[in-house]
């Protein structure tokens, strides 16, 4: 089958001024490929907004072109921390064949805007990327989500797990900002003592949220545990999360990030070791600005 290249034109999201109500610091945004992601997650909160419409295909996303990438990051101002990879993933498949990813960072570093990638891919990790990734630019945050390979392949169509905690290990020694990010958190799919044995110093936390469609899609857990109800989604209840968490003991920075307010609001009092920032993210040089 032959498929036409479609451009994915609202590549970039910037704060509004109007989100006061937003936990998250890092709300500008960058996503070089949109409409669907190789990766095709049960739990994809992108996807359960836009399937829908018929606006998320897998298998044939929307490519961002490089050179509105160029001249929109000429706006952004150095400093500014840009994540890459906020509705779909910028490491998906394609960007093997279109590079648009790659051809961004090198931007990004021309012009000092931090990049906070999040990824379900180990591509990062590899020696092409590694010689472009700027250590005082570069935070990255790998996600997995099951200890188990042959489980994570039945709801997401990404590298194993064991090549994304060889990717974690690999950066994480190399003295990237670094994170393991465990998100979606579904406890049942967890093997305490093999993610405790991951050489990764510090982790971000990131529990499940479901709507209709993802209780439709996955079906590999069940749901009687999400309990409380905000913002149309349904969460487990805080003090199952507590009780998770604690098992969570091979890490020395430990953060979690949180959309109910009630729990965001505990984890920042009682967890977090940045209270501003639930990402956690670290900045080698201070006088790079931040603007959140
Ligand atoms: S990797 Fe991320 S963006 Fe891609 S399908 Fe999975 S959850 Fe969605």
């Amino acid at each position: 089958m032959i498929f036409i290249v479609l451009e994915f034109k609202s590549f970039y999201k910037q704060p509004t001024g109007n989100n006061e109500l937003s936990k998250c610091k890092y709300l500008t945004r960058l996503d070089t490929y949109g409409c669907g992601c190789s990766h095709n997650c049960s739990y994809c909160y992108a996807k359960s907004l836009l399937d829908f419409r018929n606006l998320w295909n897998p298998l044939n996303p929307r490519v961002a072109d490089i050179n509105k990438i160029e001249k929109t990051i000429n706006k952004i101002e150095p400093g500014t921390v840009v994540r890459l990879g906020g509705m779909t993933d910028c490491f998906q498949v394609f960007e093997n064949a279109y590079r648009v990813t790659y051809k961004t960072i090198q931007l990004l570093n021309k012009r000092r805007i931090h990049y906070l990638i999040v990824t379900k891919s180990d591509m990062v990790a590899s020696d092409k990327y590694l010689e472009i990734l700027d250590k005082e630019l570069a935070h990255i945050q790998i996600s997995i989500t099951s200890t188990d390979d042959k489980t994570a392949l039945k709801y997401e169509k990404a590298p194993s797990t064991s090549r994304r905690i060889a990717a974690i290990e690999k950066i994480d020694s190399l003295g990237y900002d670094v994170q393991l990010r465990l998100s979606p958190f579904i406890p049942e799919l967890i093997d305490f003592d093999i993610l405790n044995s991951i050489n990764c110093n510090r982790i971000l936390v990131e529990f499940l949220r479901v709507n209709t469609f993802i209780k439709r899609w996955f079906t590999e857990i069940d749901f009687d545990k999400y309990t409380l109800k905000q913002s149309n989604y349904l969460h487990l209840p805080l003090e199952e999360k507590i009780k998770q968490i604690e098992k969570i003991t091979g890490f020395k920075e430990l953060t979690v990030c949180e959309d109910v307010t009630e729990h965001y609001n505990y984890w920042r009092d009682k967890v977090n070791p940045n209270k501003d920032d639930c990402c956690n993210l670290q900045f080698e040089s201070q006088e790079l600005r931040q603007v959140a």
